[in-house]
């Protein structure tokens, strides 16, 4: 159908790692006409020369080039983010400015051009269950549901909330300007999603603390401890990137099913405990590195020692996936165990195993 627009769809943050899945998927086939924005296309090199496919290199706060590149799209994908949690207490103003304040207005350009905005929150809005504050009976409390759980912070000082506060005041906005503007939009809230091209190894392509995964991989290729943040009790549900761009595949597809709501995508059949996916980790690693003979070893270490003061953590969240299910037909297939060997083998083929021991 010719909607007499430049682009079907234009992504906002297309140079990061979901981003670059998206790509992948979106121009693996079909006559998309896309358009992304980012301040990095590393990893996305190998999209530049496609024809369906416009690279505009710039920053989201570049109001007139980003402006008009929405007006040109019938659909606007946005995943530009700081989403890094040791970013939340160290660059506290940079990321509530880019996940709120500089955001609203790409909502507002949307709206006013009649734009379908498919954005991307997360499940940090959630912040913490009710039972890590009451108590520690989780039975019938954890699993987050999209329109009724609550969304419980730490007070200020912890600028570990910055982030989801951030994410909680762009949806309420997204949300407002679609009651009292028109605007059409999806909300999705991505449950640790992993794979290839996430995040990057201290001193090699990125500075500072990345999540979890690949601290680990990292810690696995140096052959130092891994470390386990406050003992590693907290539990996370990993979710494999191909499963998760399924979901994003679908919401795109079906712009009725999926007007003005909010998805959870997650898996919640993949929850693990931060410590126990530091020993699947060393056992992956192991198997796919069988050369190397040193021994691994785990390392408890405080919060506020390995981020900084005003670090706080969610301790579990389980995303009730049963709107996905519903409205979109989606159900992750990809287990825990094949989610972590696909992403340390795609890391492990992009920087090498490291400065490996050979068995003797
Ligand atoms: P990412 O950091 O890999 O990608 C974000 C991209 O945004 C980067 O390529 C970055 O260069 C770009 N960006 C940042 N600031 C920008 C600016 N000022 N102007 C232009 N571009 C800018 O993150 P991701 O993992 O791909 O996450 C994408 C979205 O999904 C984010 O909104 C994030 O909050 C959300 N999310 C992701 C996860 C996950 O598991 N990966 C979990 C929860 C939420
Ligand atoms: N974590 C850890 N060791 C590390 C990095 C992270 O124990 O080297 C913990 C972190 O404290 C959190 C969990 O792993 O409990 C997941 O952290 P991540 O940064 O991946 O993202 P989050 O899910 O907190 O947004």
């Amino acid at each position: 159908m010719d909607t007499g627009k430049a682009f079907d769809i234009t992504v906002i943050g297309c140079g990061g790692f979901i981003g670059s899945h998206l790509l992948d998927r979106l121009l693996s086939g079909g006559e998309l006409r896309l358009c992304g924005i980012d301040l990095s296309s590393d990893k996305i090199a190998h999209h530049l020369d496609n024809d369906r496919f416009t690279f505009i290199r710039c920053d989201i706060h570049d109001r007139e080039v980003v402006h008009r590149a929405i007006a040109r799209s019938t659909t606007v994908v946005l995943l530009a983010a700081l989403c890094n949690p040791s970013q939340y207490n160290t660059r506290t103003l940079d990321v509530i400015d880019v996940n709120c304040s500089g955001t609203i207005p790409l909502v507002r350009a949307c709206a006013e051009s009649g734009v379908r905005l498919v954005y991307f929150s997360t499940c940090e809005v959630y912040g913490r269950t009710t039972a890590s504050l009451v108590g520690g009976d989780y039975s019938g409390r954890y699993l987050l549901r999209e329109d009724e759980s609550p969304f419980i912070l730490g007070p200020v000082s912890a600028l570990r909330w910055s982030y989801a506060c951030a994410k909680q005041l762009i949806e309420r906005v997204i949300d407002a300007f679609g009651r009292e503007q028109g605007l059409e939009y999806t909300v999705v809230r991505p449950f640790n999603f992993i794979g290839s091209r996430m995040d990057f190894l201290p001193g090699i392509d990125g500075e500072g603390v990345p999540r979890v995964l690949a601290c680990f991989l990292g810690a696995l290729r140096d052959g130092t401890p891994l470390m386990l943040v406050d003992g590693g009790r907290n539990r996370r549900c990993f979710t494999a990137i191909g499963d998760a761009i399924d979901a994003c595949v679908r919401i795109l597809d079906r712009p009725d099913a999926c007007r003005n709501r909010i998805f959870n995508i997650g898996n919640p059949a993949n929850e693990i405990t931060i410590a126990d996916l530091a020993w699947l980790m060393a056992d992956t690693w192991h198997r796919l590195v069988p050369q190397d003979s040193r021994p691994i070893a785990l390392r408890e270490v405080a919060g506020a020692e390995f981020y900084g003061q005003g670090y706080e953590d969610s301790d579990r969240r389980v995303p009730d996936i049963g709107k996905a299910q519903r409205y979109l037909g989606w159900q992750p297939s990809i287990g825990l165990d094949d989610a972590i060997e696909q992403a340390m083998a795609a890391a492990i083929d992009h920087y090498g195993p490291g400065p490996v021991q050979a068995k003797g």
